[in-house]
């Protein structure tokens, strides 16, 4: 059985985490941010060793590890009951995030819509970031020369996936908006669904 899977799409900055942890709320709603899991990890592991040398520089963690660990988590999370398939739809954040790895989850998730928050301002994601590197205590969040590598990133590997899922499960909404706006253009899509 695959999994059902909503999608939360975007640069860096464009609010995935803020919806999807609210979204996760839900009941019947489970949110997984994939860089909260790389977060999680004991920096003196080998993956976590890993993250650091990869997103310190604003690249993305080699496929592989990643689609690894996002299957070890979400298994965990199945088997102490916190995600139950038959009845929870996945709220991904942060996967899959190129091409490779929307294939290689192509026989795991059923992906029902892809919520891609868009913003032309590169100007407004960049301060959003730094203001989160003071509040969260990102390390990527506060060198200004990573921020851009990231957007980089974003543009060349990340931005092709709404092309792999296509326009009919591809729902664009405006991230330059409140929270409480961006989250009703979600919901009102989510229950036509
Ligand atoms: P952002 O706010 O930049 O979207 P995330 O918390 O989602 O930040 O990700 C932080 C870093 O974790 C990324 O820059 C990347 O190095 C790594 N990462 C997260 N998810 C993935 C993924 N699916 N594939 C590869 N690397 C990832």
């Amino acid at each position: 059985m695959k999994l059902k899977a909503l999608l939360l799409f975007g640069a860096p900055g464009s609010g995935k985490g803020t919806q999807g942890k609210i979204l996760g709320t839900i009941p019947h709603f489970f949110h997984f941010a994939c860089g909260d899991a790389f977060r999680n990890l004991r920096i003196d592991s080998d993956l976590g060793q890993t993250f650091i040398d990869f997103s310190s520089k604003g690249q993305l963690v080699p496929d592989e590890p990643t689609i690894r660990l996002w299957r070890e988590n979400i298994k965990a999370h199945q088997q102490v009951g916190r995600f139950n398939p038959d009845q929870d739809t996945l709220i991904l954040d942060g996967i899959p995030r190129n091409p490779n790895q929307a294939r290689i989850l192509s026989d795991t998730l059923d992906v029902r819509a892809v919520f891609n928050l868009s913003c032309a301002d590169n100007n407004k994601l960049i301060k959003r970031l730094q203001r989160r590197a003071l509040r969260d205590n990102r390390l990527d969040d506060a060198n200004l020369e990573i921020i851009k590598d990231r957007l980089e990133t974003y543009e060349r590997d990340t931005k092709p996936v709404l092309d792999y899922y296509g326009k009919d499960l591809v729902h664009t909404i405006d991230s330059t908006q409140t929270p409480i706006n961006v989250l009703r253009d979600i919901l009102r899509i989510i229950a036509k669904l």
